[in-house]
């Protein structure tokens, strides 16, 4: 434990009312290490536990679907909370309610969550409260302090990891024998009366860590046994779904890792997505242009002015009016899902590269399309994604093409040969009517 929790401040901490858990990334009453620390103060200083879940409105790409995504989450929360008698306060204000409820904390603990407004937020709120302020990392299986390495290619990052003795699990209950406090904070949700983007609507799918437990039992009972085989197959849905639940903290890596077994999908939950927060964290240039390895920037450099066959516009992009079927296909789902197939969203990522004026507008482009519709956007993984399409975590492919020099590249034309993909195009070739 003592690799996941780092203390933010000098203040002290102070005999006051209750032990405060500021929860703004791991949005669950279970398997989660940060509420644990605070469970666990909560005990040794006799005093009750307080859980404040802010949703901000201020956050760049807040919108009606992340909103009512994690405002189901939060629902469920007060009910669990309540249930064990633990303080809950959700709040939707905009400016956020931490210095109030902090005037009356021993202590506040945090998410150590390593990218987007949240490390930036959480040093200024170190500079302004009075209490010691913890923040605990519990995204994934691997503390992501455990090392000042960063990694730079999945391979190095497996070995290192297949090196390491087993780390620590969350417990299954932290909130045993702590003192009760009766107050349960629940605002309605009242999206047209919030500043935010109204044009990004809600989805069918719903937030909450039930509804993760339900996504996870679908993957165990049917599509992991054929997850090898089929995940890159767009028409057979054969991934588990389980990104937006991951991003957003309703449910924890470990339970998902102690519930399957392929070793397939284990390599993406334990390597692929831990390795993104592993850059996220010691690199505070993750989403700049210039964090691409030497030989990726120079390629993409040389080949920045060449001519282009398409080129189009970030708004072009966002209605889906590429000459390529696939793509728009691939756009529409996000727009209209919050999701894009993984093997597409490949492809949705090449293809922006080849057809924008620079590499750095396609850069652009990617973070503002990925980040305002996807529900699993503004994550370590946004960014790995992103970056992959620019060479981030691969290597120098031949033979050397027009604008993307030794960057990897890849076609509709080899994406029709190689995978399926006509329901798909079915289901989402009726333009971007979001
Ligand atoms: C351009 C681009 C943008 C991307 N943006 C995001 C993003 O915003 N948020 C995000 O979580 N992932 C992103 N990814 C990675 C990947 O597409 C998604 O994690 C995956 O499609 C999620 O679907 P799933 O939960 O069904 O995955 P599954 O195949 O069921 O995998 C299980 C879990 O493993 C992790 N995982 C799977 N594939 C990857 C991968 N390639 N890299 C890192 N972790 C992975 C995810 O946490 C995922 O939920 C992006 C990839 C690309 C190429």
């Amino acid at each position: 434990m003592n690799d996941r929790v780092k203390t933010l401040n000098d203040a002290p901490v102070r005999e006051r009312s209750y032990v405060l858990y500021w929860m703004v990334a791991y949005r669950r009453a279970t398997s989660n290490f940060a509420l644990q620390h605070a469970a666990a103060l909560a005990r040794s200083l006799r005093k009750p536990l307080l859980v404040y879940e802010p949703l901000s409105s201020e956050c760049r790409w807040a919108c009606d679907r992340f909103h009512q995504f994690v405002y189901e989450g939060m629902q469920e929360n007060a009910r669990r909370f309540a249930a064990k008698g633990v303080g809950y306060v959700a709040d939707l204000s905009p400016k956020g309610r931490l210095l109030e409820l902090a005037g009356d904390a021993c202590v506040v603990v945090t998410d150590d969550w390593p990218c987007f407004f949240i490390p930036r937020m959480q040093e200024r709120a170190a500079e302004l409260l009075d209490v010691k302020l913890d923040a605990v990392d519990s995204n994934g299986l691997f503390p992501m302090r455990a090392t000042e390495r960063v990694f730079l290619t999945a391979a190095s990052f497996r070995r290192f990891l297949q090196k390491r003795e087993a780390d620590t699990h969350p417990v299954a209950n932290p909130l045993r024998n702590v003192p009760p406090m009766d107050r349960c904070e629940l605002p309605e949700l009242d999206l047209s009366s919030l500043p935010i983007d109204h044009q990004v609507k809600p989805v069918d799918l719903k937030g909450g860590t039930r509804e993760a437990e339900r996504v996870l039992k679908r993957f165990m009972s049917g599509r992991e046994s054929r997850y090898a085989e089929d995940r890159n197959v767009p028409d057979l849905e054969a991934t588990s779904g389980l990104s937006p639940y991951l991003h957003f903290g309703h449910i924890s890596a470990h339970q998902v890792a102690d519930s399957v077994e392929s070793p397939e999908f284990l390599d993406q939950l334990k390597v692929w997505r831990e390795l993104g927060y592993n850059f996220c964290a010691h690199r505070e240039d993750y989403d700049q242009f210039e964090s691409l390895a030497p030989w990726a920037r120079l390629t993409l450099e040389e080949r920045a002015s060449d001519p282009r066959e398409h080129v189009y516009t970030l708004e072009e992009f966002e209605r889906g009016e590429t000459h390529d079927p696939l793509w728009n296909a691939a756009q529409n789902q996000l727009v209209q899902e919050g999701i894009i197939h993984n093997y597409l969203r490949m492809l949705w990522g090449k293809k922006i590269l080849e057809w924008s004026a620079s590499p750095r507008d396609a850069l652009t482009t990617m973070i503002e399309l990925n980040n305002k519709y996807a529900l699993d956007g503004r994550d370590p993984n946004s960014y790995s994604g992103i970056f992959w399409i620019l060479g981030r975590y691969d290597r120098a492919w031949g033979p050397r093409r027009p604008v993307f020099g030794t960057i990897r590249y890849m076609s509709s034309k080899n994406t029709y040969r190689k995978t399926r993909v006509r329901r798909y195009l079915e289901r989402f070739d009726s333009g971007c009517s979001n």
